[in-house]
């Protein structure tokens, strides 16, 4: 995997020597030595990642951090601040200013390798989700994931796999005091059971199991559906660098070194939480943009769009099998009417009921789509014109044969519809058979409504 890394530093021979290490692993390096600069090139969409040192004459790295997540269209770029040894506390305000991870100077290349492989990942994913929610947040579910942008990252469900006493308790000690809950599983194998059974939204795993492979775990975590997508911190000592490598090749977010540092822990913590919970944003918000694409809200049936995908498929199998497949289209009778004598609200009522009964005396197999207006369709696999007007007969009398019973009105409203039927002629065009059935729709029209007629094969 490869991305384009921008690299800030007011110093070139800082940005010289990072430039040169992420060169080897085959990213993209752009760099800028101000903050402004930084911001420009973030702005224009050039990159996929930032490196930013934190003290820069002008605007420092924690400003630059707060400016580019405080734009949404730069909110979603992953910023790694550089912070020195000696200031543990630029970590932490790091954080704050929304940075997704630090590392310390001199920087570490394992450190840094992996920190700018587990992002560039990450980006790569999250970018996928936001292309395909764009329409999603058009439509106005946005509210879900602007929420999802500011979460704090407290309160999370976590399982803490470790079977060292005295490190499990310090980690939960340290993050129950941040308000999250956690829950420590000293064995492997109840582990894996309770991630899998568990509503956890972060998994920390010792990499120093006793008497198992802490990087199987992490293969087998990855593997099964319900933790595919739970994120997994490592923590491992120092001399397991090559391990952590491996775990992060395996799919791991993120690791912590031995001897544990309390903020640095509550920081990452946090910062997985937050991720976790955007990118479920993002995947409910895809979902709902995806169910929102193909059904209509007000009756629940499938509409037009739906429709003349699915037509185009079902046309293709009746010719390709040689099986009958018929249509028929629906049009409620002086619609208009009833929403000039009840209102627009009744009206509205009288669709949905229409709908559900449509749908009643159709069969499982017959698909029921809301065209628009009060206008239907039905489509029937494996029917010939024989067996689809007995089907449209049928839907015709149930419609006439009891008014339909709406709040508000002080009688049952008397409501019959008008339908045109056709049978496919091995026609691969869903055009030319939706304009017979329709053509035959306005011959029951003309000819006095409340009746099936059949288009002309
Ligand atoms: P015809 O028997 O010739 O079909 O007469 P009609 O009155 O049913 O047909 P027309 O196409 O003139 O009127 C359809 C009406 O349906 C007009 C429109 O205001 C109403 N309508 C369309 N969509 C909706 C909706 O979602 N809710 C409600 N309540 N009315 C709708
Ligand atoms: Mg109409
Ligand atoms: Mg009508």
């Amino acid at each position: 995997m490869t991305a384009r890394v921008l690299v800030v530093d007011d110093l070139l021979p800082n940005i010289k020597l990072l430039e040169a290490r992420l060169s080897a692993e085959y990213f993209g390096v752009l760099a800028a030595t101000n903050g402004p600069d930084a911001l420009r090139i973030c702005a224009r969409g050039e990159c996929d990642l930032v490196l930013l040192d934190v003290m820069m004459p002008g605007m420092d790295g924690f400003e630059v951090c707060r400016r580019l997540k405080s734009d949404p269209a730069t909110a979603h770029l992953p910023v790694v601040m550089v912070t020195a040894l000696d200031q543990p506390a630029d970590r932490v305000r790091g954080l704050d200013a929304g940075a997704d991870d630090f590392l310390t100077k001199p920087v570490d290349e394992v450190a840094l390798i992996a920190r700018v492989r587990s992002l560039a990942r990450l980006k790569l994913t999250l970018d996928e989700l936001r292309n395909r929610c764009a329409t999603a947040v058009d439509l106005g579910a946005g509210g879900k994931l602007a929420e999802a942008i500011g979460d704090s990252g407290a309160n999370g469900r976590i399982l803490l796999v470790d079977d060292r006493q005295n490190s499990s308790r310090l980690i939960e000690g340290t993050l129950t005091s941040q308000k999250q809950r956690i829950e420590v599983e000293p064995s492997p194998a109840r582990a894996l059971e309770r991630a899998a059974n568990g509503d956890y939204e972060l998994l920390i795993l010792s990499l120093n199991l006793h008497e198992f492979d802490g990087l199987r775990l992490c293969a087998q975590l990855r593997s099964m559906e319900q933790t595919r997508h739970t994120p997994i911190l490592l923590i491992a000592d120092l001399e397991d660098r090559a391990r952590v490598l491996r775990g992060l090749d395996l799919g791991v977010n993120d690791y912590l070194a031995r001897p544990i540092d309390r903020n640095e822990l509550i920081a990452r913590v946090r910062t997985q939480l937050r991720r976790k919970r955007y990118a479920d944003a993002l995947r409910s918000s895809l979902a709902e943009s995806l169910q929102m694409a193909i059904v209509d809200p007000l009756t629940g049936l499938n509409n037009r769009r739906y429709l003349e995908t699915h037509l185009a498929g079902l046309l293709d199998q009746s010719a390709s099998r040689g099986q009958p497949l018929s249509m028929m289209v629906l049009d409620i009778d002086h619609f208009k009417a009833i929403n000039d004598t009840y209102g627009h609200d009744v009206g509205d009522e009288v669709l949905r009921a229409f709908a559900k009964r449509v749908r009643e005396v159709t069969r499982e197999a017959d698909l029921v789509c809301r065209l628009g207006g009060e206008e239907f369709v039905v489509l029937m696999p494996d029917s010939d014109a024989v067996s689809a007007a007995v089907i449209a007969e049928r839907v015709r009398y149930a419609i006439e044969a009891q008014p339909f019973v709406v709040s508000g009105t002080a009688r049952p409203v008397p409501v019959t519809v008008s339908i045109g039927l056709a049978e496919s002629r091995g026609e691969r065009s869903p055009d030319s058979f939706f304009r017979r059935a329709d053509k035959a729709l306005y011959r029951s029209k003309s000819e006095g409504r409340n009746r099936v007629t059949l288009a002309a094969a």
